[in-house]
């Protein structure tokens, strides 16, 4: 069976560009391969951030994975198995400082969300690319199911891979694939210039559990036309609501609202109320799972941390391999 491996960061909450973009993906792929999906907290580390709220979003972020349907068994959280941060030292020596320099999002990054108010820049946020390297091939993943937004990474992984085996002269890791949904880039609402974030702000992301009046209202304010479309085209605003429409399940409602805006007869209003209403029949299921899953919160707990231990075996194998093929002295205490 072919091996997947995605990962999370446990920043708060989960949004549509997520569930859309990758998660969705997550929760359709079990039923034919051997899935593994982590929850990133070393990640989290990179940018400025709270600890007591690291590890209350780290258990939160596992709560909405499985109430939109990731399976307990599939779930592990990233720092549980350390094994991650030893083959991200080991890569940290098969990847250019150049390489890291390069990527899009330290660029982006360590001038927004990266940097704390005094101007510090953790390497951390350099080299996190190499730890989600380690993150991938620690599993020996064939795919990986991610949104458009990490395909530099993804790039950046099989180079790591590559390097790796020609130095020690053997096919050892599989170059992992990105998995794509149909819904590869989401955009924000407010400004469809921009991928729904939430570094970006409140009113850039709606949340899989949002509350009913904050979608409607936050449907309602989208931005359909900034004036710089030409005639008979559809807005980058436009195309994002029937996309996300589509992704929402709504097949009927998109193809008729289609039509009419084939015909030049599409009222926005008609389009922003099917938008909400096929983000509220997700919401309104995930909203019921996760109250099922708060209830028992303890023994989920517990499921998780005996997951996280299974999974951690087949990064154990994977980093004793390592060691072997690198020249590291490897003794099992
Ligand atoms: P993150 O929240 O950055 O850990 O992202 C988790 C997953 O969601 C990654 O696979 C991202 O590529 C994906 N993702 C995040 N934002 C979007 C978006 N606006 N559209 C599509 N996918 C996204």
């Amino acid at each position: 069976m072919k091996k997947v491996l995605s990962c999370i960061q446990p920043t708060g909450n989960m949004h549509f560009g997520n569930y859309f973009g990758a998660v969705k993906n997550y929760v359709d792929l079990q039923k034919d391969y051997n899935c593994v999906y982590g929850v990133v907290d070393y990640h989290a580390m990179t940018a400025p951030y709270n600890p007591v709220k690291l590890r209350q979003n780290t258990w939160e972020m596992i709560f909405n994975l499985l109430a939109v349907g990731v399976k307990a068994e599939n779930l592990f959280i990233q720092s549980l198995i350390p094994e991650h941060a030893e083959l991200g030292w080991i890569f940290n020596c098969y990847c250019s400082y150049g390489q890291l320099t390069r990527m899009t999002q330290f660029k982006d990054k360590s001038s927004t969300t990266g940097k704390s108010d005094d101007g510090f820049i953790s390497a951390g946020l350099l080299g996190y690319p190499v730890l989600q390297a380690a993150d991938i091939l620690i599993y020996k993943a064939d795919f990986v199911p991610v949104g458009k937004d990490q395909e530099q990474h993804l790039e950046l992984t099989r180079n790591i891979a590559e390097r790796f085996n020609k130095q020690v002269g053997k096919d050892y890791f599989v170059l992992p694939e990105t998995l794509y949904t149909e819904t590869p880039k989401v955009l924000s609402t407010a400004d469809p210039s921009k991928k729904m974030s939430k570094s970006a702000g409140d009113k850039h992301y709606i949340s899989v559990f949002e509350k009913e009046e904050v979608i409607r209202k936050k449907i309602k304010s989208a931005v359909t036309d900034a004036g710089d479309t030409p005639e008979g085209e559809m807005s980058a605003g436009v195309n994002n609501l029937f996309t996300i429409l589509k992704a929402s399940g709504k097949i009927e409602a998109h193809n008729a609202l289609m039509e009419d805006f084939n015909n030049n007869a599409l009222k926005y209003v008609d389009l922003k109320n099917a938008v909400a209403d096929g983000l509220m029949t997700l919401t309104d299921k995930f909203n019921a799972k996760k109250s099922e899953i708060i209830s028992d919160k303890k023994n989920i707990k517990n499921q998780i941390k005996a997951s996280s231990n299974e999974i951690r075996k087949r990064a154990q194998e994977t980093v004793k391999e390592v060691k072997d093929l690198a020249g590291l002295i490897n003794i099992k205490f």
